[in-house]
């Protein structure tokens, strides 16, 4: 089978958009389900009469009925020359010159062509937020980041400016190296952004004076959308070239075109550009027919867009007023960007991420769909807005039920009604919805929450803002990041679906964006900070191709920087995916960088000593994950403490994981001086290199052994030589009888999922899972105590959105986020617990330095819901 756009696809299927359309006619779209869709589009804004007119129709019929000629290049045909003759007297009958194309991309790219040569020079001024089409000059162009290729970029040929700038207009024509300055009247694709009648005026003559070429992209305002034919023609304005495309094929065929005057014209251009489907007979007819269709009855189509505008303007302008903070819009005619918003979801992370991802504009346009038989699609480049682009013909219950719709979107999203809003992405009926207390807060209102920094005394001293990159790692963490009401009217099993289907969309799309703005405090400083999130899975986010994380990578580093970040924390899987920090610390090595693992591991070790009350001699202890980061720098502390550990790890790999931990405890029994229990492993090891020490010409006995490798390597030989078994530390691949022999079991893998069962673990022991997802599965009748790794207690009641990041209690939070917290508000420099390997002082360091800061390591037991 062959995948036809598999990204736009599985979007759509996923959010029951990609209905089976057999018949399409007017404003309507007949399913294969016998459904009728309304078409608020109209193909981004090219069916300026709906789908399949009837007299765009007769005219191909007729053209073909009578073999008039299709393809006769190079021969020249009565119909192109005529369409030609039409255009430029409905124009405005300033051009005196035409060129056909098969697209809006394609007139785009004839333009800059055409500017080039005739110019001379290659420079081409655009737009910040426009677009101009998919094909490479056209997409260098586009000044709209969603669309840009890191290939095609080029600042200094493709330069942008902001719309309505003057100053920045005069600055850069004034440079004389522009071939052409292109832009939009109203940008489409962009937002919907309207360019002032006086700058666009004021182009004329600085593009005139600079001798760049003035181009108008017309093609989506030109022939009708905003009420007249152009926009160039409603203001008196003569562009050096005007380009049209979409409306000009009437909905049946595709087809563009330039129309450009004498002082644009260039020879060269004239003899060298053409294109072997451009100036076909069968587009020149259906274009005829639908200048004449709107030229009809004095140009009453055009009247009755100006007038249905007026409508559109009055339902915008009430919504607006019924729910302020949540709907506003942008655009003229019928080019509509419609944003909605939601004001009181600073506490939501799920509501947070769709407002600033554009994700709640798609289930909108979903629910639309669903509840309504409404077809929108998002404005892709401007997150939040709906492009409402209707046939110029609509009628005006048409737009008076569209305005009912949207405003029950606003009137939920107001209320926190996101039960009723996302029903339907799961087939879920809304009757069942309560609707008695409409009003529900997104949030629950009886959490505290992370102040922002303005409600800081700002006799603190200021840190460096910081940015914790994460994502969710499990259903429960999703389902605990819903809104209230989602929380409180669906069942387990509808949150759980709902859930899915938002990873299963993460999958497709896994765009990061920011979930949550705050700032955070001990006594005597303070930092600001925002968690930047994705929906994907750890799960998806490790079967990425390495250039798509990447690409992942990337997006998120992008935000952080837009955000202002100084100190980058990479939560869950985003450090796995970077091998703990490392393939990112060229691209950031302006910031500070951690992935938190120094404080997430040495807090879990912490915990697990608390709950012994320091006392593991004679006790067995099982480290899983042992040659991960985390686990090795449990494994370091605890042989401070124990005299029997268990390194777990995958079959076969008993060796190398046992080789890996007993280099890295040689190397701390030679460098420090930390307190070891009598009996404990460090304790023997100490010993061992104590005696061999003596020995003559010993390398052990250098000033700082634990710097230098030989040393290191020889100690660990003597020991794999002479001491073995009586160390105390042994390396296996049996999961079950590891576990249950152990009285306390630490697990620290990513696997990515929950692989371990705790009907394994013998009667009385404690489990601390420091991994999220957590590695452990609850079975029934589990007589021991599961703890959950890696938490901290923070100097102050902060929570981290209305979830607190994972359900933590107040106060609570992730040790790899303290970490971060920590070197925010210390301003640390640098890198911090990156890799593999960790040095076991620099994760000793992490551990006072929060402690110095107020953060200390806390437990906390599970609930046995875990899986
Ligand atoms: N220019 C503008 C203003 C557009 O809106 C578009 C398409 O949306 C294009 C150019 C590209 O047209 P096409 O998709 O026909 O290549």
């Amino acid at each position: 089978m062959i995948n036809l756009n598999v990204f736009r696809k599985s979007l759509l299927d996923k959010l029951l958009m990609n209905p089976r359309i057999v018949r399409a006619e007017g404003n309507l779209l007949y399913t294969d389900t016998n459904e009728v869709i309304r078409d608020y589009l109209s193909q981004y804004g090219a069916l300026p009469f709906g789908h399949n007119p009837s007299f765009a129709i007769g005219a191909l019929q007729d053209h073909l009925l009578h073999r008039r000629p299709v393809f006769t290049q190079p021969i020249f045909q009565t119909a192109t020359e005529e369409l030609a003759e039409l255009l430029g007297r409905l124009t405005g009958g300033q051009f005196s010159r035409c060129t056909f194309t098969n697209s809006g991309a394609e007139a785009v790219e004839a333009a800059i062509k055409l500017a080039r040569f005739r110019t001379g020079r290659t420079a081409v001024l655009s737009v910040v937020n426009s677009f101009h089409g998919k094909t490479q000059a056209a997409l260098a162009a586009t000044g709209s980041e969603r669309y840009a290729v890191r290939q095609l970029k080029d600042d200094l040929l493709y330069k942008k400016i902001r719309i309505n700038d003057f100053d920045a207009l005069d600055a850069e024509l004034r440079t004389n190296q522009y071939a052409a300055f292109i832009v939009e009247p109203i940008q489409g694709e962009g937002g919907m952004y309207v360019a002032q009648e006086e700058w666009l005026r004021h182009a004329v003559t600085a593009s005139r004076e600079s001798g760049t070429l003035l181009i108008f992209d017309e093609v989506q305002t030109g022939l009708g959308r905003t009420g007249s034919m152009t926009i160039a023609s409603e203001f008196g304005i003569t562009p050096d070239v005007l380009l049209l495309a979409k409306a000009l094929g009437g909905g049946v065929v595709p087809t563009g075109a330039l129309l450009y005057t004498d002082r644009a014209w260039s020879l060269e251009f004239d003899r060298k550009h053409s294109s072997t489907f451009a100036n076909n007979g069968l587009a020149a007819a259906a274009s005829l027919a639908v200048l004449k269709e709107l030229e009809r009855d004095d140009c009453a189509v055009l009247a009755h867009v100006r007038e249905i505008s007026r409508q559109v303007d009055e339902h915008c302008a009430e919504l607006g007023r019924l729910y302020p903070g949540v709907f506003s819009w942008r655009g003229r005619g019928l080019m509509r960007a419609l944003q909605f918003r939601d004001a009181c979801a600073h506490n939501n992370y799920l509501v947070n991420y769709m407002n600033n991802s554009g994700s709640l504009a798609w289930v909108i346009c979903s629910f639309l769909m669903q509840q309504h038989n409404m077809l929108t699609v998002p404005l892709l480049s401007d997150p939040g807005s709906i492009r409402f682009e209707p046939p110029l013909n609509l009628c005006k219950s048409d737009i008076r039920d569209f305005f009912e719709a949207a405003g029950e979107v606003g009137g939920l999203i107001a209320n926190g009604r996101y039960d009723h809003l996302m029903a339907p992405l799961i087939g879920k009926s809304r009757t069942s919805l309560s609707v008695d207390s409409l009003r529900l807060a997104v949030s629950d209102p009886a959490l505290p929450m992370a102040p922002d920094s303005l409600m800081m005394s700002n006799d603190r001293k200021q840190g460096k803002k910081f940015a914790f990159l994460m994502h969710a790692t499990s259903i429960p963490d999703l389902i605990r990041s819903m809104p209230l009401s989602v929380r409180k009217n669906f069942n387990g099993l509808e949150q759980q679906r709902l859930a899915e289907l938002f990873m299963e969309v993460g999958a497709v799309d896994s765009k990061p964006e920011v979930a949550l703005r705050f700032a955070v405090s001990n006594e005597m400083n303070s930092a600001d900070g925002i968690m930047i999130t994705s929906p994907i899975s750890p799960e998806d986010m490790l079967r990425l191709p390495a250039a798509e994380k990447r690409d992942l990578m990337k997006a998120y580093l992008d935000i952080a920087r837009r955000e202002g970040a100084e100190v980058i924390g990479l939560g869950a899987y985003t450090s796995v995916i970077t091998r703990g920090g490392h393939a990112i610390q060229d691209e950031v090595h302006d910031l500070t960088l951690t992935t938190g693992n120094s404080l997430t591991a040495m807090s879990t070790a912490q915990v697990v000593l608390e709950i012994a009350r320091h006392n593991l001699i004679g006790l067995t202890v099982s480290v899983i994950g042992a040659r991960g980061s985390v686990g090795k720098l449990v494994v370091s502390e605890l042989a401070h403490w124990c005299d029997d550990i268990i390194l777990v790890g995958r079959a076969g790999s008993e060796a190398a994981v046992f080789e890996d931990v007993l280099q890295v405890l040689c190397s701390i029994a030679l460098g420090n001086h930390q307190h070891a229990q009598r009996g404990s492993v460090m304790d023997r090891i100490r010993r061992i290199a104590e005696r061999h020490r003596e020995e003559p010409m010993g390398v052990l006995s250098e000033s700082d052994p634990s710097d230098c490798d030989a040393a290191v390597t020889l100690l660990r030989r003597i020991l794999i030589g002479e001491a073995l078994r009586d160390l105390g530390l042994v390396a296996v691949s049996d999961y079950q009888s590891a576990l249950n022999r152990s009285d306390y079991i630490i697990s620290a893998t990513s696997e990515g999922k929950p692989f371990l069962r705790t009907r394994y673990v013998k009667n009385g022991a404690v489990v601390v899972d420091a991994a999220r997802p957590f590695d452990f599965v609850v079975d029934d009748g589990f007589q021991g105590e599961l703890v959950e790794g890696g938490l901290v207690q923070q100097p102050n009641p902060n929570v981290y959105g209305d979830c607190n990041m994972v359900g933590c209690p107040v106060g609570v939070n992730l040790a790899c986020l303290s970490e971060t917290i920590v070197l925010a508000l210390s301003r640390a420099e640098g890198h911090y617990s990156i890799g593999k390997s960790i040095p076991y002082k620099e994760a000793r360091k992490i551990l006072i330095l929060a402690e110095a800061y107020g953060f200390s390591p806390v437990k906390k037991s599970v609930a046995t819901e875990v899986v």
